[in-house]
């Protein structure tokens, strides 16, 4: 399994790319949202490296805490029938540009944060082809 597979995001709505060019984590462009909680709305910048949950956001996140995410283009709610299997918290859907998706749990400190690939194999060995590795 490779190690740094940087994923590109998009939206499921609008389909306008996640990714924010200009503002790098872990040296790769980072996945911007929109994001609510207790009142609270700002932005959320999630690395886009597989399997890696750093983030930034621009307000105090609360560990347990539930947000709410929504594009930075179209405004629409991020929001997925599944339930995250270790704490039931909405799973966040974020389509990917190769095909595919993620879904990454809505509650801050959760540890199923990246939760479920639907077919990541597939989504991988197209990210390789596409790359030339
Ligand atoms: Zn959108
Ligand atoms: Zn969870």
């Amino acid at each position: 399994m490779p190690k740094k597979v940087s994923l590109n995001a998009k939206c499921p709505h609008c389909d306008k790319s996640f990714m924010d060019e200009e503002n790098l984590l872990l040296g790769k462009p980072s996945i911007k949202l929109n994001i609510e909680c207790n009142n609270n709305r700002g932005t959320i910048r999630l690395c886009s490296i597989y399997g890696c949950y750093d983030h930034f956001c621009d307000f105090d996140l609360k560990e347990g805490a539930i947000a709410k995410f929504f594009c930075p283009h179209c405004n629409k709610e991020l929001i997925s029938k599944d339930t995250c299997k270790s704490c039931d918290a909405p799973m966040i859907p974020l389509i990917l540009q190769l095909g595919g998706k993620v879904l990454i749990c809505s509650r801050k400190g959760c540890n199923n944060h990246f939760v479920a690939f639907e077919d990541l194999a597939t989504e991988v060995r197209k990210f390789y082809h596409e790359y030339g590795f």
